[in-house]
């Protein structure tokens, strides 16, 4: 399967301990409240390489985010109340699926993260100590009481469960009006991801399921989940939505599809995945 590229940082090695100095020649993204700075183009600029100053914008902090080949890449979080350029806007990340290459659509969606990990992480969550950012790796060391914080990251399962030629599909109360989308949830502490997935489909639809086999990840940056796919085979039970998380679930075969997830998400790449799959003439 074709990797799913669109929130993975392909372009971006992070070689620590960072740069000591930021060195002329490097590459920017300016971190808005919500989102990203671009330029009001149709081909908008997302990463420039003039720094912050040179494009009219006051830097409060600056991030390291990684070489993108041989240039260090920086995330700027802009200094509040101050002045904007008057031909750069804000614009949120999701916004630009489809307007500017995948690759940098993830480097705009990590730079956000890293910016939001600096700027609640300004003091140690157990003694209220300034924290202080370490070089070495992507965290903070509090010189007080020598907690380390990193970014946080919360693991979740997504999964397509198989029943003959139908999967199940089930509604969030969050979701646009018709969308259904694979099962998806967040992994407890003391669970393996196996665990999780048996736990959210009784807990969400009331069936059980058997045969988990791993499909792919996917980083998903909004805010910081990390989506593990998986597939499993129906083994027993009758739907019961618990109308809370899901308010619709059903099986559906190929032709009887209902709205579906945006392409960019491993939800559409385990529903589309089984799509190209050849039909069972057997199965149950
Ligand atoms: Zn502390």
């Amino acid at each position: 399967m074709a990797p799913l590229a669109t929130f993975s940082v392909n372009n971006l090695t992070r070689l620590f301990p960072e740069p000591e100095t930021i060195p002329d020649a490097a590459c920017w993204v300016i971190v808005a409240d919500k989102g990203i700075f671009i330029t009001r183009d149709n081909d908008p600029v997302v990463i420039s390489t003039s720094p912050p100053q040179v494009l009219g914008f006051t830097a409060k902090s600056v991030q390291y985010l990684g070489h993108r080949y041989d240039t260090p890449c920086y995330a700027v979080e802009i200094a509040p109340g101050t002045p904007l350029p008057e031909n750069w806007i804000s614009c949120g990340v999701r916004e630009l699926f489809g307007r500017i290459p995948d690759d940098d659509l993830a480097i705009a969606a990590y730079a956000v993260q890293i910016i939001d990990f600096d700027r609640t992480t300004q003091f140690c969550g157990r003694c209220g100590t300034k924290n202080h950012q370490l070089r070495i790796e992507r965290s903070k060391l509090c010189p007080s009481c020598n907690q380390l914080t990193y970014p946080r990251l919360s693991p979740a399962v997504i999964v397509r469960v198989e029943k003959g030629n139908q999967i199940l599909l089930a509604r969030s109360p969050h979701f646009p009006p018709g969308m259904h989308s694979v099962i998806a949830g967040f992994v407890e502490p003391g669970e393996t991801l196996e665990q999780t997935v048996h736990r959210e489909i009784k807990e969400e639809v009331g069936i059980t399921v058997k045969n988990l086999r791993y499909f792919a990840s996917e980083p998903w940056p909004f805010p910081n989940s990390l989506m593990c796919g998986f597939i499993a085979d129906y083994t027993s039970g009758e739907i019961q939505i618990d109308n809370n998380e899901i308010v619709a679930a059903g099986w559906f075969d190929r032709n009887h599809l209902p709205g579906l997830p945006s392409k960019m998400s491993i939800s559409r790449a385990l529903i589309d995945d089984w799509i190209d799959q050849p039909i069972a003439m057997n199965r149950i």
